[in-house]
């Protein structure tokens, strides 16, 4: 067995140092069912540059869930350690992925989102941190609006998810 201290460092661990999308997409699936024993496979991550105030979103019946690309480069352009955008990537995240498993209440959902940031990182993690007071938080101090990115094409993050997957 494996004791809540230890737990919470290789949780940690693992989000401080993704790096990639892809990673911090599998701690998202992996917190979550560890600490409300829920999952949903064949959900897909595509990256846009969407309008700043806007983090992320999940079209409403869709399997997919969208990351606004320009805010993560901003916080990587400000020169933020990696553990700040990991832990913004993932409280973005995290939020879409509990609407997605049908949440949709708000509040319902930022309650959430404490909870399972706490439960698999620890309160004092700056993850569970952004969770209680807003992951915008994270980007404090840091100039939104000078930020002017040409918008590119929307791309998919490839998924290391092998659960629904069969060899026949
Ligand atoms: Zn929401």
């Amino acid at each position: 067995m494996e004791d809540e201290s230890s737990l919470t460092k290789r949780y940690r661990n693992r989000l401080d140092n993704a790096a990639n999308y892809a990673e911090i997409w599998e701690i998202v699936k992996d917190t979550v069912e560890f600490a409300l024993h829920r999952r949903r496979s064949g959900m897909l991550l595509f990256l846009d540059d969407l309008p700043i105030q806007l983090g992320a979103y999940h079209p409403l019946g869709t399997n997919n869930i969208v990351l606004n690309r320009v805010l993560v480069q901003i916080v990587e352009t400000a020169g933020e350690p990696r553990k700040v955008a990991n832990a913004l990537i993932y409280n973005l995240l995290v939020h879409e992925y509990l609407h997605a498993l049908g949440e949709i209440s708000e509040v319902a959902v930022r309650e959430t989102v404490v909870k399972v940031a706490e439960t698999c990182f620890g309160k004092d993690h700056i993850a569970a941190q952004a969770a209680v007071k807003s992951p915008w938080t994270l980007l404090k101090g840091i100039p939104l609006e000078a930020v002017n990115v040409p918008r590119r094409v929307m791309e998919i993050v490839k998924d290391f998810e092998k659960t629904d997957r069969y060899v026949v």
